[in-house]
């Protein structure tokens, strides 16, 4: 049996636009809420939402944004992010995600490569001050939030015909949305999304964890990302849900917040997110929680048995992506059992194919076998924006999508995802996933949280390292005291040779840790220059 699975559904896609959608929704709920941003305490019902979207949407049409014009949003969490979202869905103006965390030089290139006709961003968000970088790389199509700038924006609107005409022009294959995404390394690359991919994504996870109008769903995770942005929002609106901002950024205690204060029925995040969260969840009253998902990066077991039992998400679900396939491709499902929604990633998402080939020869590995995901079908982006040839590497001439990512798929098509191909650690010509690794080591009681990599090593080539958080209170494990807890648990050659203590991995803003920082901070800090210019001769 070989590694291909495709899910039938009962549940037809979506042919329609995002617009189209969340006008649907509208009418069927508009009094329900909609949207609440809790550090303003600022409330919409959809009625009251679809009537501030179509203002911004009128605003931008007076303004001249044309269908297919790149319009930029620079911001963290708040209410104007979501308007953004859906006034430049209906207006068909490509919404382009700019990072939060971005500085000046990196914006510039965003603003080039997407060709942006005009920017609505931030003034200041923590150590950014984004009207500074704004004016340093002399971008003048700009208008800020909580400025007058917006306000006069708003002042002017196009007439209501002229949105209808506008939203009638739409087809729902027109790309809609460009995210700059570099993984953890690399130039960034801006894959191209259209209403279908994204709407339809955040429909199917929706149907997933089953939300009707009476879920309320928790954010903390960046509306600049899939994760906010489709999983989230397109997730809920689809359902007519309500989206609950908790702050700005992340923050364990005001999200622990919002979901008590607004009795939230969902919440999301990247594992370390709940990691943070799990350390306070005892104060708060979470019993509005039903369900919600982990995702972002291997989610250790141990962690979500505790957001199960300590959180009482009793029906979350791990789900796998990534932002070219709009972005999840696995999820698990309610009825699976604890186990399978612990320790796999589930399983195809329904209307999608994905199949796990050998990294050289391109065929499909039997199932149990390791090799890389490719997914197939509505979900698969349109393209990075102006980059053919890049396009052409990442999607096959049979529209498959290949992620990077190594998985094995057991009999029932469930999906385990075991590291990316670059982080992949071979010692002395053994392959080690260090995500079997870190799922050991999470066993320990001390260990609150732990990232595996490889080093260079003059004799093996590479050798294992961990990196750990401790628990509160915990003494700091030596490399002695790790090496007896594998001892006879591990195979040899995967016990980690050096352990680092830390209080906190590199990570980018989406919490993806960058493992390639690692790497190199490790080179320095074991002082192995030598045998890493010698691997990379
Ligand atoms: P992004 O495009 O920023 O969403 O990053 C996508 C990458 O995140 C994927 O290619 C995976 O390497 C990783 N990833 C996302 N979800 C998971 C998950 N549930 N388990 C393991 N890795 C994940």
């Amino acid at each position: 049996m070989l590694s291909y699975s495709s899910a039938t559904a009962d549940t037809p896609l979506l042919g329609e636009t995002i617009g189209e959608n969340f006008e649907r929704t509208v009418e069927r709920f508009g009094d329900r809420e909609a949207l609440v941003e809790v550090p303003t305490g600022r409330r919409w019902t959809y009625a009251e939402l679809d009537a501030e979207v179509d203002t911004v949407a009128r605003a931008l049409l007076a303004r001249g944004v044309a269908k297919g014009d790149r319009v930029g949003i620079w911001s963290p969490n708040r209410a104007e992010w979501v308007l953004v979202q859906y006034a430049t869905a209906k207006i068909g103006a490509i919404l382009v995600n700019v990072n939060p965390a971005y500085r000046g030089h990196e914006l510039d290139y965003v603003v080039r490569q997407s060709g942006m006709r005009l920017l609505i961003s931030a003034l200041t968000h923590k150590t950014s001050d984004y009207r500074a970088m704004v004016e340093q790389i002399g971008f003048r199509d700009v208008v800020y939030l909580d400025d007058p700038s917006w306000e006069a924006l708003l002042a002017e609107q196009a007439p209501e015909e002229r949105l209808r005409e506008r939203m009638a022009s739409l087809s729902f294959d027109d790309p809609i949305n460009i995210q700059y995404t570099s993984g953890t390394t690399g130039f960034p690359k801006g894959a191209t999304l259209s209403h279908h991919n994204i709407l339809n994504n955040g429909f199917f996870v929706g149907e997933l964890l089953h939300y009707t109008e009476r879920d309320r769903v928790c954010l903390p995770v960046p509306f600049y990302h899939c994760f906010g942005m489709v999983m989230g929002n397109l997730g809920a609106t689809s359902h007519g849900a309500c989206v609950v901002i908790p702050a700005p950024s992340f923050e364990p205690e005001a999200t622990l917040r919002a979901v008590q204060d607004e009795r939230c029925t969902s919440l999301y995040g990247v594992p370390t997110m709940f990691i943070a969260e799990l350390a306070l969840a005892a104060k708060f009253d979470l019993s509005t929680l039903r369900t919600g998902i982990m995702a972002g990066s291997p989610c250790p077991v141990e962690v979500m048995k505790r957001v199960v039992s300590e959180m009482n998400m009793r029906e979350v679900a791990i789900c796998y992506g990534m932002t070219e396939t709009s972005p999840v491709s696995t999820m698990t499902r309610h009825d699976d059992s604890l186990t399978r929604r612990t320790e796999t990633v589930g399983r195809v998402m329904p209307h999608v194919e994905v199949k796990i080939v050998h990294p050289e020869t391109g065929l499909v590995v039997p199932r149990g076998e390791a090799g890389e995901l490719c997914t197939r079908g509505y979900s698969v982006m349109l393209g990075y924006w102006e980059e053919p040839d890049k396009t052409a590497e990442a999607i096959d001439a049979a529209r498959w999508m290949h992620t990077g990512d190594l998985a094995t798929m057991d009999a029932d098509g469930y999906v385990n995802i075991v590291g990316r191909i670059k982080d992949m650690v071979i010692r002395g010509g053994e392959n080690i996933y260090p995500r079997e690794i870190e799922e050991f080591l999470y066993t320990h009681p001390d260990i609150a949280d732990v990232q595996v990599i490889g080093v260079p090593d003059e004799r093996f080539g590479e050798e294992v390292m961990a990196w750990i958080i401790m628990r509160e209170g915990a003494e700091p494990l030596t490399a002695e005291a790790v090496r007896e807890f594998c001892a006879g648990r591990l195979a040899h050659y995967k016990i980690p040779r050096y352990v680092h203590v830390v209080d906190s991995f590199p990570m980018t803003v989406t919490g993806k840790i960058r493992k390639v920082e690692m790497r190199e901070q490790a080179v320095e800090l074991l002082g192995l220059q030598e045998a890493a210019r010698r691997r990379n001769a």
